[in-house]
C-alpha cells in the first residue's frame, strides 16, 4: 500500500513517535511524505520515504495530485486544529480529494492507530482489488 504522511509543526513529534511505534508495520509499505515530516521520520526510524516539497511549498498539492492518480491508499495527516494555518485552502482540497476517491484518512492519532490496525488485519486489502 502507498501511505502518505503529513504533520503540521506542532504534530511532527507525534508523527515521529507514531512511526517509531509502528515502524515494522510501516516498513512493509511504500511511504511518502511532505518534506520536513519525511525527513524527521526517516531520521528517527530509518524508514525509506519518498519526500515531496514542504507543505507550504506545495508538498500537499503534490500528494493531492497522487491521490487523483490513484497512487495513494492511505493518508495520515496530523493537523494542528488550533493554530491559524495559511495553507488551509490547499489542505481542505487535499481532504476533499480523499472523499472524492474514497481514501482512508486519519487526521489524529486515535484514527491513525485504528487505520494501522485495520491495515494489519487486512481490512484495507479491498483497495488493492479496486486498483486492479
Ligand atoms: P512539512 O510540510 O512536512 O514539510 O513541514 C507539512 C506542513 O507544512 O504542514
Amino acid at each position: 500500500m502507498n501511505i502518505a504522511l503529513i504533520a503540521h509543526d506542532s504534530k511532527k513529534e507525534l508523527m515521529v513517535q507514531f512511526c517509531i511505534a509502528y515502524c515494522g508495520m510501516l516498513s512493509r509499505h511504500d511511504l511518502c511524505a511532505t518534506g520536513t515530516t519525511g525527513k524527521l521520520v526517516a531520521e528517527a526510524t530509518g524508514l525509506r520515504i519518498q519526500r515531496f516539497l514542504s507543505g507550504s511549498q506545495g508538498g500537499d498539492q503534490q500528494i493531492s495530485a497522487r491521490i487523483s492518480c490513484n497512487e495513494i491508499d492511505i493518508l495520515i495527516f496530523f493537523r494542528d486544529p488550533i493554530k491559524i494555518n495559511h495553507n488551509e485552502p490547499n489542505e481542505a482540497h487535499l481532504l476533499r480529494l480523499c472523499d472524492v476517491y474514497n481514501i482512508p484518512v486519519a487526521t489524529n492519532i486515535a484514527t491513525a492507530e485504528a487505520l494501522i490496525h485495520a491495515l494489519e488485519r487486512g481490512d484495507l486489502d479491498w483497495r488493492e482489488i479496486v486498483k486492479d
